[in-house]
């Protein structure tokens, strides 16, 4: 079967649109869609859509007229309309909704730049996008154009980064980072650029599916002033991957920018395991590599869009062994209440005993691995990588139990709790009653009853 070949589109409506204009990201964004009115020209509105498109407070709409234009107009369960169109659903809460779930605002030392992990920073450059997901889990701040970054935000952002020597990676994102005055983008990757320890640094965008035609030969020009850079775009669908992106994604690529792809799965709209095999088939053709699937967050409007996270190792059961390894992202759990991105995967060891394990594979294959009988622990203390290591104090971890830094990690309260009046207690008040007996060994006075 020969793939498909990407299409271009365009509604009806904007037929008569001259190409330079149509191609132009800036008519695009003033000739975004976000009323009532505006949609019934492109689309067949349901009930559902209106109710929502005229209720006080909804989080913002805006859709450009390329992305409005990929929509089958008389498909209410067109899965980019789903993305983009808000419906009743959307008004409804659910347990465990939040608003901030990822408790970002928590982990921000300054305004917009969350430091959640030792050595990378998410750093929040505008609250505005080409047009807005329905499910955006910065929906809290996002959209709203009078809550977006000062200019004494932005110094104080980068006076954080340069006082802050642990941080080597910064991720731009916000809102859009590409929906940015070009500027002002630029002045942005030129003053992180002279941090002398950022080694590198990284762009979430969905400008390129929204509005492939910012990517220009200008931008990507600028672009490559500042490697190391790389991006992520979000695609969800196959629908998405167009004639236009792949040019983009093309342009993006020969300026030497490594594109990965963030994908949130969603109910009704990309929740099949084939549907997803053929969607990272097609990144993969225009040299996109599938980063990461997210399940969907806990956040205000997007209840609706969420699945069992079931679905979401189902679908890392049918990726792994049945196609490339480059093709296969990784499926993560972003932890309510701030623990970060948390990977997930089928089970693949079965059991094992104190030198073998027992594997299986894709195909249900049961193998077993032979592990060495002699192995001669790895020497930190001759090890020049372990001599020169960098743990931040307290974010050790699992880790940091391994290297024996720690015995335990205890939940928050955990010795309060178990602080039950023992120290006044008379059996503990001499330390030598709990020393080890010495089982074997003729009793000694240290062992012997002290009383
Ligand atoms: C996702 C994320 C990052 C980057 O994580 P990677 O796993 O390195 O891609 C950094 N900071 C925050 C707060 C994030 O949510």
């Amino acid at each position: 079967m020969t793939p498909r070949a990407f299409v271009s589109k365009r509604a009806p409506i904007y037929a008569d649109v001259p190409d330079e204009k149509w191609n132009d990201w800036r008519w695009q964004l003033s000739h975004r869609l976000n009323s009532v009115e505006d949609f019934e020209q492109v689309l067949n509105l349901t009930d559902s859509e209106r109710q929502a498109l005229s209720t006080q407070g909804l989080f913002r709409v805006d859709i450009t007229p390329y992305f409005v234009s990929l929509i089958d107009p008389d498909d209410p369960n067109d899965p980019i309309r789903l993305q983009v169109v808000p419906r009743a659903e959307e008004i409804k809460p659910f347990t465990g909704m939040m608003e901030d779930s990822l408790a970002e605002d928590r982990h921000s030392p300054v305004p917009g730049l969350v430091h959640r992990y030792p050595d990378r920073v998410l750093m929040l450059v505008t609250t505005q996008c080409a047009s807005y997901c329905r499910y955006c889990t910065r929906s809290r701040i996002v959209g709203d154009p009078s809550a977006t970054f000062s200019r004494a935000e932005f110094e104080m952002q980068i006076e954080y980064l340069k006082r802050t020597p642990q941080v080597r990676d910064v991720l731009l994102s916000g809102g859009d980072p590409l929906t940015l005055a070009p500027k002002l983008l630029e002045e942005l990757l030129s003053r992180l650029r002279e941090i002398p320890h950022i080694e590198i640094i990284r762009i979430g965008t969905r400008v390129p599916v929204f509005m492939p035609m910012r990517v220009t030969d200008e931008l990507t020009d600028m672009l490559q002033k500042y490697h190391p850079l790389w991006m992520n775009i979000h695609v969800n669908h196959p629908n998405e991957i167009t004639k236009e992106l792949a040019e983009a994604t093309d342009k993006l690529t020969r300026a030497g920018i490594p594109l990965g792809n963030q994908s949130v799965l969603l109910a009704g709209i990309n929740d099949c395991v084939h549907l997803q095999r053929q969607l990272v088939h097609e990144l993969v053709r225009i040299r996109v590599r599938p980063y990461y699937l997210y399940q969907c967050d806990l956040v205000e409007g997007a209840g609706h869009f969420r699945t069992p996270v079931s679905k979401g190792i189902e679908i890392m059961e049918g990726l792994r062994g049945h196609t490339s390894g480059y093709a296969i992202p990784t499926y993560v759990v972003d932890a309510p209440g701030g623990g970060g991105k948390i990977p997930l995967m089928p089970n693949y060891r079965i059991s094992e005993s104190d030198h073998k394990v027992v594997l299986r594979n894709y195909e249900g294959y049961i193998t077993t691995y032979e592990e060495p009988l002699t192995y001669k622990p790895h020497d930190p203390s001759t090890c020049e990588f372990c001599k020169a290591k960098r743990i931040e104090p307290g974010q050790s971890g699992v880790l940091g139990l391994l290297e024996g830094e720690d015995m335990f990690i205890k939940p928050e309260g955990f010795d309060e709790l178990h602080n039950r009046g023992g120290g006044a207690h008379r059996l503990r008040a001499d330390a030598s009653k709990w020393s080890p007996l010495g089982i074997g060994a003729p009793a000694s006075e240290e062992t012997s009853d002290p009383e």
